[in-house]
Formats: structure tokens, sequence, C-alpha cells
């Protein structure tokens, strides 16, 4: 089943469960209940059945009808606006929701619903500032606060209103105590980002400063302080804050590798440059490391060395790249052509016993044996041989 499809089906059946309870109450007698609760049910289970076999038009439909036959149920009229609002009749819904919030005799538990409901209506048809006016009162009213500021704290990110996105941000964190530092620190960025495409480094690096207040593992400030730095002509702070941004999460290496690169050569630090790309070999499986270092050597110590050590490091990482970096340096020292012939001949064999031969057209599964019936998705006929630069 589909994501959308059972999020659909717990949005139909909560009222029912949530407001269960005042319905048997207002309706008094506990036989009438049990009979109107049966009904009710069965055609619940109908849509219900529509909805697990995939059928989600049918159930709505059925939905509807229920929901227009039974117009006096809080419960089904929730149903009624959820389905308004999913088919795009956002109008309808509107409609809807305002005349339920009005209805004298609703829970103070019904009316919050409501009053969410309505501005969620209002997000999805784009009146963005009456969500904001809705939610807005609806925090002050001390009603629905997680709710109504996690709605909040996304229409200004639509509207890239990043102060107001932080400030609603942190009330969500004080009242939820759900940590919130990423993403404040995310919306500190944008602020930031703004300040350096106009020219304003002090601006931005107060702003860096928040961000990594908010959260100091931030590695979107660690890259946006190296890139001011950098504009700044301050290759020192620059290299130590493209250094703690790998250092913090490897994965971003390649993303500042190429001026981390370009600042150790100005600043003529190459023994720097050599153990930092060293360290980093160590914790980064890619070939971008290997290739910087193997560079130095090349420049430093010739190209036998450099051979040697790229020779080693793709037997022990083989990749593409780093058979064509391989077989450019061999260009240059022809005497070794049979030693790297061999190498090349390891690494390509490597290559070939990793990568998949086969793969499921319908689940994306690989397979170095061809499966009649793909061991992952179960379904039959659906695993080809590939037709890559590693494959068939
Ligand atoms: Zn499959």
């Amino acid at each position: 089943m589909t994501p959308a499809l059972l999020e659909l089906i717990v949005v139909i059946l909560l009222p029912v469960a949530a407001f269960s309870g005042w319905y048997a109450g207002r309706r008094g007698g506990a036989l009438q209940s049990g009979r109107r609760v049966s009904r009710l049910s069965k055609t619940y289970f109908r849509g219900l059945n529509y909805l697990l076999n995939e059928q989600p038009d049918k159930a709505i439909e059925l939905f509807l009808q229920l929901a227009e036959a039974d117009k006096d149920t809080i419960e089904t009229q929730f149903s009624l606006g959820y389905l308004f609002r999913r088919r795009g009749e956002v109008d309808r819904a509107i409609r809807l929701h305002q005349s339920l919030i009005s209805r004298p005799g609703l829970s103070e538990e019904q009316k919050k619903y409501a009053a969410l409901e309505l501005g969620e209506d209002y997000m999805r048809a784009g009146l963005l500032d009456r969500a904001e006016t809705l939610f807005t009162d609806l925090v002050q009213m001390d009603v629905s606060v997680p709710q109504a500021l996690r709605h909040l704290i996304s229409i200004y990110q639509a509207e890239r209103d990043w102060d107001k996105a932080i400030g609603h941000a942190r009330s969500f964190q004080d009242a939820t105590g759900e940590p919130m530092g990423a993403l404040i620190a995310q919306f500190h960025c944008e602020l930031a980002e703004q300040a350096r495409l106009q020219g304003e480094h002090d601006t931005a690096r107060a702003r860096i400063a928040d961000a990594y207040a908010a959260d100091p593992y931030s590695t979107r400030a660690g890259i946006l302080e190296g890139q001011i730095e950098l504009a700044a002509n301050n290759d020192a702070a620059a290299i130590r804050a493209f250094e703690r941004v790998a250092r913090q999460d490897v994965d971003y290496l390649p993303e500042v590798i190429k001026p981390l690169l370009g600042a150790y050569q100005r600043g003529q630090d190459t023994s720097r440059a050599r153990a930092f790309l060293a360290e980093m070999i160590e914790h980064y499986p890619g070939f971008a490391p290997v290739q910087a270092l193997s560079r130095i050597l090349h420049d430093e110590e010739g190209v036998d060395v450099a051979r040697r050590f790229l020779s080693r490091q793709v037997r022990q990482r083989p990749s593409v790249r780093g058979q064509a970096a391989l077989i450019e340096l061999s260009l240059d020292s022809p005497d070794e052509a049979i030693g790297t012939l061999v190498a090349l001949k390891q690494i390509s064999e490597q290559l070939l016993v990793r990568s998949p031969a086969y793969r499921c057209g319908r689940c994306g599964f690989g397979a170095r044996a061809h499966h009649w019936q793909c061991p992952s998705c179960k379904n039959w006929g659906m695993i080809k041989p590939q037709y890559n630069l590693l494959g068939e």
C-alpha cells in the first residue's frame, strides 16, 4: 500500500475514533447509538476495503455519499472536509470548516480540530496570509500550539521569511521539547547566504555565528564560512573552516576539496595539505583525496613515487576514475608499462566482481547471477543483464 493511501485511511478513521465518545453521549440511548455506529462502520469498512484494494476514487465516492447523507454528525463532516480538500475542492472544504467553527454546541476539542483543518485548507488554496492569521490566533489563544507552530514554520519557509521562521521554530522547541537546532541553523544560513551575495561579509559572519550557536555541527555554516573567508582573501581562515567541515562530515569532502586545494597552493603549505589529505584517505572511501595527494607527490617526489602510491591506493578502492589517473601517470613513465598493465588488470577484475551484472527493472535489485524471480520484490521476469560500462 502506498503511504498516501495509508494516510487517507488514518485521516478518515481518525474522527470516528476521536469523537465516538462525544457522539454516543449526544445521541443518548446506547441502543440508538449502537445501531447507528454499526451502520456507519459497515459503510466505513466497505470504503476501507476499497482503500485496501487500492481503489481510492471508489472509496472517496463512498465516504462522500456517507457524509452527505449524515450531515448532523460531526465526525462525518470532518471526513467530508478532508475528502473535499484531498480532491482539490478546497472552496467546499473551506465553507464546510467555516460553518463548523461557527456551529453552536461544538466541544473545545472539535473547534480546535475544525480551526486546524481550516488553516490547512487555506494553505492548500495558497491563501497563506489567511492561514498565517488563523494559526497565529490559535497560538495566541494557547490552542493547538505545536500543530499551529509547525504550520507557521512551513508558511514562513514558503515565504522565505527566515527571521519569523527562526522565532517560531524556537517557540516550537520551547513548547514541545523537540530539538530544532539543525533547522534553525539552516534558517540562519539562509540569512548568511543573502548577506554574502550582497557582499556584506560582516553581517554574513554574524549570521554564521548564530547558525553555530543553534547547531555547533552545522556543515552548511562551515562551508559558508570558508566561502566568505576565501572571498575576503583570508586563506588561513578558509582552510580552517573547510577542514572542519570535512572532519565533521567526511561525505562533504568533495564539496570543499577544490577550494581547499586552491588555498593550500596559494599559501604553498604542502606539508599541511599532505597531512590533511592522508587523514582524509583514512576516512573517505572515494577517489578525490587520493587524486589530490598523488598530484602533490608527482610535483614534489617525481612520477615514480606518485605512480606507486596511486597503483597501491586504486587497488584498495577500485574505480574507473582511478584507472584513468593511473593510465595518465603511466604515459609519463613508459618504462613501467608492464607493471602498470598488471595493476590495471587487477583493478578491472575487482570492478567487475563488485558490480552486479544483472538488475531488476522493477525494484533496482542488483544481482551477480540471473534469477527468473527477483529475490527482493518477488516479481517474475524483471531481472535482466545490464548494459552499462561495467555490465554486458
Ligand atoms: Zn525486484
